[in-house]
């Protein structure tokens, strides 16, 4: 399937810079593109990101744990939220 994104790349603001720690943007589970801001999981302590125009919508690390993480079963691992509403 051909990545949607491709056919944007003219607009610098839609592109998610390699090897960069903090992804700018990510789209959502219904192909929205969105602004990130870092916020921590008061569970374990790994990273995830909100959208900034509705922080209810998260994306959660799954099984990119970091260095700190206090629980490796944590909901944000073990049942990530990726682009979308925690139910
Ligand atoms: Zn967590
Ligand atoms: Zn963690």
């Amino acid at each position: 399937m051909r990545e949607w994104s491709d056919d944007r790349k003219e607009n610098p603001l839609e592109q998610v810079h390699p090897g960069h720690d903090l992804p700018a943007r990510r789209r959502d589970d219904e192909g929205d593109f969105h602004d990130l801001m870092p916020s921590t999981c008061p569970d374990c302590g790994c990273t995830f990101y909100q959208a900034k125009d509705d922080p209810s919508i998260i994306w959660e690390p799954g099984t990119a744990w970091e260095e700190t993480c206090r629980d490796r079963e944590c909901h944000c691992h073990n049942d990530p939220v990726i682009g979308a509403r925690r139910s």
